[in-house]
């Protein structure tokens, strides 16, 4: 098996993973960078809103107030140290992203154009049009490639990290073009994989996001954490599940119930449309299941009305809402309102690490959407997860290179025996087996299962049989065929793959959610309808063990070194 080895291996091409490889190579050390889609397909490409920061202050804006308004968008769940970080940084990133060539909008003036999002108390979205997420990606990949030190290894799927004497050692992977295995091994491994919006039926996100990041580091014994907050966007287009993003509330549009009444006047009037997601969300599950939702092909719905927006703001501001909504659902929103309704979108969990981005596994960091880090509590800021990927991308890679240049090397020997032991496993897995269940149905039950019971609105006994559900999808899992036995690009394996690493991550979505008996941020238990502090600002921390996930906890940080810190209080808007 070919052995190839860098001092820092990260594991995604998307945002976050870029950030990181430019970060460490400016360190001077040797970057590899493995990712099962050529960069540019990263999920980071479909972002339209935009990345927020404090770059303006004509508006009233300040650090003190991004950072505040990011922890009672968290419902008092992030961890404050963390945030003011975020907070701090955020800007200087996107400064530089200018600098390497993101096109942002500007005001006539030649200044820089900020626009409203939800949850944010004043407009601090820096955009590209709405496409803001395809140019930021863009900018950074042509970056990247100015790096000799970062040398790229494009669909290459990673299977499992090696773990050997207590510390992660690089990981192995399939390349997709040949079959054939490998192994990378690094002093320091940076999972940058993304979120696992997947695990729902009815998503914004991309097909490849399965959550595999997730997978490989809670079966290395990592904790995931905080996974029961799932983010639910408030306009999705039904059927598909693509995203209308959040700018066209930003930019002025509204939502309204069946009888044409801008219903969010009676859920959160002082924001309405620029709420944050979490109370939004719930709010149209609640006019839809009053009766107030507009019957469609696929289910009840309200509407996102952009009208008196106008022709030419539509075309400026938001001319990809326009191609979308005409392309898939045929609606022309400059004359007619678009159906929207709730949609997973954002993973708040994800690997537990520290400010620096290390995870308690020595050798192992995590950055981006696949990471907590102590940014988003239980309900993330639209616009921050952007920036949040710079600015931990940014410092995890910098870490993990200093960490990597004082770190000896692994023992071949043993790395060697590891990657024999996962292709061994992979072949007596999938190679042969014969049973009668399917990856694709699999993967659909999982899907409606998690769609059906662990929603915006939760109770302990929907959980509980979603627990019991997984339970036999696992059972099923074992007697699953892969007919394709192929080398090159073998999709149905791959596939075989991730769903592996879903059905076991979304275990670790549904056990915290049944053990944390409270409603705060995108958790809503309506058997338990109120936040409880006392027992429950409280991270929660997965870790694998043979019987599903145990579940810890571990105190929210609450102190900051030079903002004020926001003590927890009721969540009022
Ligand atoms: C439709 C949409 C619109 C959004 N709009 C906004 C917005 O306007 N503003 C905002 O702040 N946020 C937005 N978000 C959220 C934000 O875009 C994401 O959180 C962020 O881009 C994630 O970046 P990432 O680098 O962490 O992961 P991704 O961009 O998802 O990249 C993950 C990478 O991991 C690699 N990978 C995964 N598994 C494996 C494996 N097994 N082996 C090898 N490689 C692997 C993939 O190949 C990929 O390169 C949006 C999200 C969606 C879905």
């Amino acid at each position: 098996m070919d052995v190839i080895k860098h001092d820092v291996l990260i594991v995604g091409g998307g945002l976050a993973g870029l950030r990181a490889a430019i970060a460490a190579a400016v360190e001077g050390v040797s970057v590899g960078l493995v990712s099962k889609v050529y960069p540019m397909r990263s999920h980071t490409v479909s972002a339209e809103g935009g990345a927020a920061a404090v770059v303006r202050t004509d508006t009233g804006d300040s650090l003190q107030l991004h950072f505040e308004d990011t922890i009672k968008g968290s419902d008092f769940l992030a961890d404050q140290n963390v945030a003011e970080y975020f907070v701090q940084e955020a800007a200087n990133e996107l400064i530089q992203m200018e600098h390497w060539g993101c096109p942002w909008s500007r005001e006539p003036d030649g200044s820089v154009a900020v626009r409203a999002f939800g949850g944010m108390s004043v407009h601090r979205t820096m955009f590209a049009s709405d496409k803001s997420g395809f140019h930021m990606l863009h900018a950074i990949f042509q970056t990247s490639l100015k790096y000799d030190k970062i040398v790229r290894y494009d669909e290459n799927f990673v299977t499992s990290l090696l773990v050997d004497d207590g510390r992660c050692q690089g990981v192995v992977a399939m390349d997709q073009r040949s079959g054939e295995f490998r192994l990378f091994t690094a002093k320091a491994t940076i999972l940058a994989t993304g979120g696992c919006g997947r695990l729902w039926a009815f998503t914004t996100n991309g097909f490849i996001n399965t959550g595999d990041g997730h997978g490989l580091a809670y079966r290395a014994g990592a904790p995931l954490s905080d996974m029961e907050f799932p983010q639910y966007h408030p306009t999705g287009l039904p059927g598909t599940g693509i995203l209308i993003t959040e700018a066209a509330r930003g930019e002025g549009g509204y939502l309204v119930n069946k009888n044409g009444d801008r219903f969010l006047s009676d859920y959160i009037p002082s924001r309405m449309e620029l709420g944050p997601r979490d109370i939004i969300s719930r709010a149209e599950i609640t006019e839809m299941e009053a009766g107030r939702g507009v019957p469609g092909r696929y289910g009840d719905t309200v509407m996102l009305d952009l009208r008196h927006l106008g022709d030419e703001l539509i075309n400026r501001k938001l001319p990809f809402v326009r191609e979308l909504a005409e392309r898939y659902i045929g609606i022309d929103p400059v004359h007619n309102p678009i159906p929207v309704r709730p949609v997973v979108h954002y993973m708040m969990g994800g690997v537990r690490t520290d400010i620096d981005g290390q995870s308690p596994l020595p050798g192992l960091f995590a950055c981006g959407e696949a990471a907590q880090e102590g940014l988003n509590g239980a309900n993330r800021l639209g616009s921050n997860s952007l920036t949040e990927c710079l600015v931990f991308g940014a410092r995890t890679g910098r870490v993990a290179a200093r960490l990597a240049a004082q770190t000896p090397e692994a023992s071949a020997a043993a790395i060697e025996a590891l990657g024999a032991d996962e292709e061994a496993r992979i072949a007596a897995r999938f190679g042969e087996a014969t049973g009668d269940e399917r990856v694709g149905q699999i993967r659909s039950d999982l899907q409606l299962t998690m769609e059906r019971l662990v929603g915006v609105y939760r109770t302990g006994d929907s959980l509980k049989q979603a627990a019991e559900e997984l339970r036999t999808l696992k059972e099923r899992f074992t007697r699953v065929r892969v007919d394709d036995h192929t080398r090159v690009f073998n999709m149905e394996l791959q596939a075989a793959l991730e769903v592996d690493f879903m059905l076991e991550i979304a275990e670790t979505v549904v056990a915290p959610s049944i053990l944390r008996e409270e409603s705060r941020g995108s958790q809503a238990r309506r058997d338990f309808t109120d936040r409880d502090d006392e027992k429950f600002l409280v991270h929660s921390l997965a870790y694998r063990t043979e019987n599903g996930p145990q579940i810890e906890w571990q105190p929210v940080i609450l102190t900051t070194e030079s903002l004020t810190a926001l003590p927890p209080a009721e969540r009022k808007y």
